[in-house]
């Protein structure tokens, strides 16, 4: 009996034995492999396990690692155990990235105030990412203040790291109180939805023998080469080309900010392409007042007049209305009489007229307008980068 039991445990260490001469060492990894992990949280080892047979050597693994977490990167760490003369080996590969945006920190503090009229000067702003350090220099900064127009207005400033984190800070500029320079004698001739062939070219003829510029708000041209051209020939009669977006469907632009944004920006998209021109007014179809708008999207007003802005944009309504567009013929009398009777000499003049195929009469009316401005010692603008612009009250 005693015999049997020696036996049977003399095979039982032949099996043991044979076993840990067969096998060889196993490192396990706990965690991923390959590991993600961002440069702020930095490296913790995920653990592992090392067996010979069925004993555990966990406690004889070297760990060499070459992870710098502070540095974005690929990084390896090596896993190695040594044991009765056995060894094993195995890596596990670290990526270090980075998720963290810069930080933008503005001068003078995220909202500052400035007199009406005085001149902006943007106090400045400083940039830093945690892996590329300072990036101040890549910040692009978007946005006019009208120091002529008391109101708030916004500057965005914008930039990304080498990994493509974005930040994004918006700074509010308020211009307040009373003027402190004199208001000139200025009228700013707007035209509203076209080029067309007839008004549009007719007009330009008028201005260029006056020597007069003027601000067109223009709508989509389509892929018509004599607009193209005069529009070139606006620019270079010292005409400034504003958007009033490539569609005016009510319906379709005042249903989301993204709607109207991308109204905006394909019709500058395709100005720039067509002209190297870069629009910077914008007119809303319906003016910045308008209750149409409520039809489509409520509140939509108050957030685009913010958001253009934001795309560095800036808007401008009119104060003094030819009425040209009040019925479908006007008068070329009564469009003269209108300017005549809302100009004024307290304010900036902008006029609200029409260039669209029908308004002939706006064009048969312009000599005389420019004629007697003239006589009244009125000089005349095209609209221009950081102002003035007309800001009606936002409703809706
Ligand atoms: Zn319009």
């Amino acid at each position: 009996m005693k015999k049997v039991l020696v036996i049977i445990l003399l095979i039982l260490a032949l099996i043991v034995a044979t076993g840990y001469y067969f096998s060889v060492p196993k490192i396990t990894l706990h965690g991923d492999n390959p590991i993600e992990v961002t440069m702020k949280d930095g490296y913790h080892e995920p653990g592992f396990e090392a067996k010979l047979a069925f004993k555990d050597i966990t406690a004889h693994v070297v760990v060499d690692s070459e992870v710098n977490d502070n540095k974005v990167g690929s990084y390896t760490v090596t896993y190695t155990v040594d044991y009765l003369g056995k060894s094993a080996e195995t890596e596990r590969q670290v990526n270090v990235v980075d998720r963290e945006p810069p930080v933008i920190s503005l001068k003078e503090g995220k909202s500052i105030t400035i007199r009406s009229y005085s001149q902006f000067n943007d106090p400045g702003h400083l940039a830093m990412d945690d892996s590329d350090g300072d990036v101040t220099e890549n910040v692009q900064v978007k946005g006019y203040v009208d120091t002529y127009n008391k109101g708030k207005y916004y500057i965005s400033y914008q930039v990304s790291d080498s990994y493509g984190n974005e930040a994004k800070v918006n700074r509010e500029v308020i211009v307040a109180g009373e003027p402190i320079k004199k208001i000139e004698k200025v009228i700013y001739l707007t035209f509203d939805d076209g080029p067309s062939d007839t008004v549009t070219s007719r007009i330009l003829k008028t201005l260029k023998k006056y020597d007069v510029p003027a601000t067109f708000f223009i709508l989509d041209y389509g892929q018509n080469e004599e607009k193209i051209k005069m529009l070139k020939r606006a620019i270079n009669q010292g005409c400034t080309i504003g958007l009033h977006g490539y569609s005016h469907d009510y319906g379709k632009i005042y249903s989301s900010t993204t709607a109207f944004m991308d109204n905006i920006t394909s019709l500058d998209a395709k100005i720039q392409k067509d002209l190297g021109y870069t629009p910077f007014v914008i007119r809303f179809p319906g003016g910045s007042s308008n209750t149409v708008s409520r039809n489509y999207e409520k509140g939509i007003m108050s957030q685009l007049v913010k958001a253009v802005q934001l795309e560095g944009y800036m808007h401008s309504d009119w104060n003094v209305d030819s009425n040209d567009a009040s019925a479908n013929s006007v008068s070329a009398e009564r469009i003269v009489s209108s300017v005549k009777k809302e100009c004024s000499e307290d304010t900036y003049n902008v006029i609200l007229m029409h260039d669209s195929a029908s308004k002939e009469t706006t064009a048969d009316a312009l000599p005389e307008i420019i004629e007697w401005a003239l006589e009244e010692g009125y000089t005349f603008k095209a609209m221009e980068k950081g102002g003035p612009t007309i800001h009606q009250r936002v409703n809706n």
